[in-house]
């Protein structure tokens, strides 16, 4: 079954994004483990809590993931940033897995001029101190367009950060479309291809969630622009290809697209539309 769902705002509690989504049409979603421009987050509500998981069950929904903020960068050579960074998302792993939270997502980081070497040794150790092993919630290094000194516009780089970790298990790989697409892999025409470069690099098992976007600019721009599925450069054509290719289609599918509630609801009524064309009709009917 297809799980899918948008990024939805948690700010009027969690039990709220369930509903949203629900009514979406969506069975999942994604959402910001904090202020994403700030460093602050609410404390909980019990009672919202109690209820986000009861409704969550009750819709049964397939896994949620929590996005850390933007203003973090684990890559930095500034050690304000850098000790801020590692701060926060030891405190959002810990936070995310008592909500119990499948995944919790994260830009590598871009290295400021220090050079790529050094960034990814960082962004290693921040892990490092800040997964102890025993959690639940499995820590994903987001494909980025490779903008500026970004770390993890190539396979290579991600799976460099893998490897300099202690618990390799608890770590895997979100694969952005728009980002992937602007830092040079041509999903649009040759999915298969990097799909098997994914697999010899990294290995096809760590890739456990995508983030379904469209590009505003080419392959290959370098640039970071999401546009509505189907109205960038990707185009539904190959979205949809890549939907229900068979080695990633059980994976959780959020999609990050500049629109509000009903135009997300649109999107994901019109890709199951397209979902139901492309089922294959058995012989005898
Ligand atoms: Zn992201
Ligand atoms: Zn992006």
């Amino acid at each position: 079954m297809l799980v899918i769902g948008p990024h939805l705002s948690t700010a009027k509690g969690y039990a709220k994004a369930v509903d949203d989504a629900e009514k979406m049409g969506a069975n999942a979603f994604q959402f910001f483990s904090r202020n994403p421009r700030g460093s602050n987050y609410r404390a909980y509500d019990k009672k919202d809590i109690e209820k986000f998981q009861r409704l969550r069950e009750a819709y049964a929904f397939g896994p949620l993931q929590a996005h850390a903020p933007y203003t973090m960068n684990l890559a930095s050579s500034n050690p304000t940033v850098y000790e801020f960074s590692s701060g926060v998302i030891k405190e959002d792993i810990k936070r995310m897995d008592a909500l119990e939270i499948e995944y919790f997502v994260l830009h590598p980081g871009s290295h400021t001029g220090s050079g790529e070497a050094s960034g990814i040794k960082q962004i290693a150790a921040a892990l490092n101190q800040a997964i102890q092993g025993d959690e639940k919630i499995t820590v994903l290094l987001e494909t980025m367009p490779g903008k500026g000194t970004e770390i993890g516009f190539n396979f290579s780089q991600l799976k460099e950060v893998i490897d300099l970790t202690e618990h390799k298990e608890k770590l895997g790989i979100c694969m952005d479309l728009c980002h992937v697409f602007s830092a040079g892999y041509d999903i649009k025409n040759c999915f298969e291809q990097v799909l098997a470069e994914l697999d010899s690099r990294i290995g096809l098992l760590h890739l456990k969630t995508i983030h379904l976007n469209d590009s505003k600019y080419p392959l290959g721009s370098g640039k970071d622009r999401h546009l509505p599925l189907g109205q960038g450069e990707i185009g539904i054509d190959a979205i949809m290809k890549i939907i229900t290719h068979p080695d990633i289609s059980g994976l959780p599918f959020y999609v990050e697209t500049p629109l509000d509630h009903s135009g997300h609801k649109k999107e994901l009524d019109d890709i199951k539309t397209l979902l139901e064309f492309e089922k294959p009709v058995a012989a005898d009917e």
